[in-house]
């Protein structure tokens, strides 16, 4: 029996699709080991959006031939549609796969045989236009489940759309179907994941199905607990999917909407689609609904043309939306993206300081939205991992709680009130006050 290893980089939705390639490696005989158990072929699934990408790449075939010097190495994922003929002079790869060849790899590389040259099969990004579903099971408490694939937007900064293709999705039904089968392995939350999920619907080029409709159906899916709608553009999150949340049964209250600047002169030379009036718009609707909702944000700094003013407008417009916490991403250079030819290139020292001053804001949002919900009742959804005697899991609107660890509490939910912010910056709980109404 062929052992097998993988190794993922990036996003979500690679580690959605690694999972679903290692499920089919094992339907098919092969045994999956990690890393260091000496595999016979490695398969590693690489993503363009991380700073360096050629160097982890290197770095960790490198690591793959230390450990089995015979090994078949394989490469898959966004950076390998993007630079093939480049990947495939790294010593030690056997084999480079594009996205529309990455899920037909056993297939395709029939019995993992050594060739003299390393085997390059990467049409053009034009040719994926197939979706191939995935979900990840490799955790028991929360599962990537993968609805949509690619993006129609040309956003001036994004590599996406030259590794990932056309916008395309799993149809409702199909979906359905995955979600059961997650729901039978016991996990309890599931997040949806795609490249633009607001964009759901897309079969064969066609607008087929919406993505309001597909949150409605799976609300109605027993056995799992929570779904999270992991990130959205704000021009795609409509009134109908904000109202649907405040109500729904399982959906959870939490958003994450890239607003990557707060000036509408950055958001036109970015390409985006909205301007911060609607991102505004979008937040006070969500809070006025649902006023414990979290909501995070994608913010870019550093972006050509960004002066001192511009990205003050941006930090004063964070500063006064009532958000949770930022995930801010320091601009750099992609080959092949519009951005690379604009003018006013922001130094890399002013970028990284600019980043830095976002990062406190940050901090200082997600403790006044902890601050805000202390002394209220949630139930935390535990997790695996231990700290120092202390597990920890997250409330529905995505609060970290700590609490002493308990092995019964792995993967189980449990009704917590929420007491105060200890000096790991989660929250510390107690068994919520049980309240008896005067009759
Ligand atoms: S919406 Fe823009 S940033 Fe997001 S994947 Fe598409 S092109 Fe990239």
């Amino acid at each position: 029996m062929k052992k097998v290893a993988f190794y993922t980089l990036g996003c979500k939705l690679n580690y959605s699709e690694t999972s679903t390639i290692s499920r089919m490696f094992e339907n098919k005989g092969y045994q999956k080991v990690e890393f260091d158990q000496t595999p016979d072929i490695f398969i590693i699934n690489t993503c363009s959006v991380t700073e360096n990408a050629d160097k982890k790449c290197k770095k960790i075939v490198k690591e793959a031939k230390k450990i089995s010097p015979n090994s078949y190495v394989t490469i898959i994922g966004c950076y390998a549609q993007l630079k093939p003929q480049e990947i495939a002079t790294i010593k030690g790869v056997d084999a480079v796969l594009g996205a529309a060849e990455k899920f037909r790899l056993i297939e395709l590389l029939d019995g993992f045989a050594k060739e003299q040259e390393a085997k390059v099969l990467a049409s053009e990004i034009q040719e994926a236009t197939v979706f191939n579903n995935a979900f990840s099971i490799n955790d028991r408490t929360r599962t990537f489940l993968k609805v949509q694939d690619g993006c129609n937007y040309g956003c001036a900064f994004c590599t996406i759309p030259l590794a990932r293709g056309k916008s395309r999705s799993d149809s409702i039904a199909n979906i359905l179907d995955s979600a059961r089968e997650i729901a039978a392995s016991d996990v309890k939350e599931v997040v949806l994941t795609g490249v633009n999920i607001g964009d759901f619907g897309i079969q064969d080029g066609k607008r087929k199905e919406r993505f309001a409709d597909l949150v409605t159906a799976l609300d109605e899916i027993e056995g799992i607990n929570r779904f999270r709608i992991s990130s959205i553009e704000p021009n795609l999150l409509t009134n109908e999917t904000i109202e649907f949340v405040s109500r729904s049964k399982r959906f959870v209250p939490h958003f994450h909407i890239p607003l990557q600047s707060g000036s509408n002169t950055m958001l036109r030379a970015m390409g985006r689609r909205y301007l911060r009036e609607l991102y505004e718009d979008r937040v006070s609707k969500i809070k006025t609904l649902m006023p414990h909702c979290c909501i995070g944000v994608d913010v870019i700094v550093g972006f050509p043309g960004e002066t001192e003013e511009l990205f003050l407008e941006t930090y004063n417009f964070l500063n006064e939306l009532p958000i949770s916490y930022l995930h801010v991403f320091t601009y750099s250079e992609r080959a092949n993206t519009r951005a690379t030819e604009m003018g006013g290139v922001v130094p890399m020292k002013v970028r990284n300081e600019r980043s830095k001053m976002l990062r406190i804001l940050s901090e200082k949002k997600r403790r006044q939205f902890y601050q805000e919900n202390l002394g209220k009742t949630y139930t935390v959804l535990f997790e695996e991992d231990v700290e120092e005697g202390k597990m920890h899991g997250f409330t529905e609107n995505y609060i970290r709680v700590s609490a002493k660890y308990d092995p019964m509490l792995i993967n189980e939910t449990k009704l917590v009130q929420l007491v105060e912010i200890n000096e790991m910056g989660s929250v510390d709980i107690e068994e919520p006050e049980i309240v008896y109404e005067k009759h």
